[in-house]
């Protein structure tokens, strides 16, 4: 067999890698850190983590959840760093950052087929069989080269980072732990807030200084990961239905709900760091200390990390890529991650799954495939490579993505949710025996 460039060594570079260098292909993987960094990156690790260490719902009554058992059902490296390397998060699958980003970094150092190259990529390969997998902070050059490639205007959006604090500064007489309505392990600490505490707290959020924004990036923000001043802005009560929602989060010193409650997830093994859940922002500094500190229970915090936002560039990927995410254009090379349109580090390991399959088949001589609509993996295939490109929008994974069930209509969503992802793992086993074993 050929063997495969993979440019990008993120969550779908590492996971195409994994796939390629597991089915017997060599692979150069190319990897700018940390020679060079992105704006979001700390460290040279495969597949870091950029912002939370969540990686949401675990759950088959949730599309991300089923994502992540099709991904386990096709030997996934990202799933299987987060299983072996997971912290308490209540129904959610969360990681130990440094022990994920570890153990994947290790695994691929170990596999005999990958040769490793600390270098930034400057040009498109032109030939020979490639993933491009550079992310949302792709480096400027190679960035330019794609806009160009794709002959379209580079489409963006934003992405936002929580602030992260020192679980020896929580004030653990007031704060507490419990998971809404106690589902799965007490994960959060919650801090609970009066509804004078709560209206304090909106007013200094939305009058607080934001750092410098470029005109550009004054617009569109992303809805999904919404900064917590803009949400706030939105409306007085709008926090209460969203990150500071208090419903099934009674509070056991009183046995009361609070008016709301900002909680805290775990974000390391040692649970020595806690991030503040939603509080992605855009917020000066200085600013998000003074504010965030009116939280009850974070008077004394110690910011370990703030909060940052970034301008995030994706392709036009409906116009530029097919459902096996390769080029209509350049058959041979491929893109996955974010930038092919997908949003997340589930998402984007996924896409990576599914072109690392490809750009293995395609250096085996075999035919590519495009995985079924009714799965999760195929059904993102197919949003990247069919929408308009005039609403074009990166996307997390989604039921409504997923063709709904034939016959009489399920009226409980968590019940109906349930059942199509069963169908979804049908028809993952059904594919996988004809297509891939
Ligand atoms: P990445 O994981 O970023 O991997 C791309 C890799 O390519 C990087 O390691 C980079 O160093 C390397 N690279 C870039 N250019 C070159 C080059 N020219 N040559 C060689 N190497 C290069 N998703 C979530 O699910 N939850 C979140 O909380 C979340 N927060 C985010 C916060 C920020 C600030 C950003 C930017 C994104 C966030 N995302 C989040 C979105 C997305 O899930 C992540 O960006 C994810 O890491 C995307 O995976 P990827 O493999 O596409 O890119």
């Amino acid at each position: 067999p050929k063997t495969v460039t993979v440019v990008g060594g993120g969550l779908a570079g590492s996971e195409a890698a994994w796939q390629l260098a597991k089915r017997g292909i060599s692979v150069d993987l190319y990897e700018m850190r940390p020679t060079k960094m992105t704006p979001a990156h700390k460290t040279g690790e495969l597949a870091e983590l950029v912002c939370t260490n969540s990686m949401r719902s675990n759950q088959l009554s949730n599309a991300v959840g089923l994502l992540k058992e099709e991904m386990r059902q096709l030997d996934s490296l990202v799933l299987k760093a987060a299983d072996k390397t997971q912290v308490p998060a209540g129904g959610a699958l969360a990681v130990d950052r440094d022990e994920f980003s570890a153990y994947i970094t290790k695994t691929l150092h170990e596999l005999p087929n990958i040769t490793f190259h600390d270098e930034e990529i400057t040009e498109l390969p032109q030939d020979g069989i490639a993933i491009i997998a550079t992310g949302p902070l792709t480096s400027d050059k190679l960035a330019a080269k794609i806009q160009e490639f794709s002959g379209t205007e580079s489409l963006h959006f934003f992405d936002a980072a929580a602030p992260i604090v020192a679980a020896d500064s929580i004030d653990l007489d007031i704060v507490y732990k419990k998971s809404r309505y106690d589902r799965g392990d007490a994960a959060y600490l919650n801090c609970p807030m009066t509804q004078e505490e709560y209206e304090k707290f909106t007013q200094e959020l939305v009058n607080a200084e934001t750092a410098q924004m470029h005109d550009f990036e004054k617009d569109d923000v992303f809805e999904g990961c919404m900064p917590i001043e803009v949400m706030a802005s939105r409306g007085e009560k709008t926090m209460l239905f969203g990150p500071l929602k208090p419903v099934g989060l009674e509070d056991p010193h009183t046995g009361k709900t609070p008016y709301a409650v900002v909680q805290l997830r775990q974000d390391n093994a040692a649970a020595s760091m806690y991030n503040i859940v939603g509080f992605q922002t855009h917020l000066k500094y200085g600013e998000q200390k003074r504010v965030f500190s009116m939280i009850p229970g974070l008077a004394n915090a110690r910011f370990i990390r703030y909060g940052k936002m970034h301008r995030n560039t994706y392709m036009a990927s409906p116009e530029v890529l097919t459902a096996s995410y390769e080029a209509k254009k350049q058959p041979g090379l491929f893109f996955a991650g974010q930038m092919t349109g997908v949003e997340g580090y589930v998402e984007s390991a996924g896409s990576g799954l599914v072109a690392g399959i490809n750009a293995a088949k395609e250096a085996l001589d075999e035919p590519t495939v495009i995985f079924p609509k009714m799965t999760a993996l195929g059904s993102m295939a197919n949003y990247v490579t069919t929408t308009s490109v005039k609403h074009f929008q990166p996307m997390n994974a989604s039921f409504a993505l997923i063709p709904g069930l034939e016959g009489k209509k399920i009226r409980n969503k968590r019940e109906r949710h349930e059942k199509i992802s069963e169908r979804s793992l049908e028809k993952l086993q059904e594919f996988k025996q004809k297509e891939l074993d």
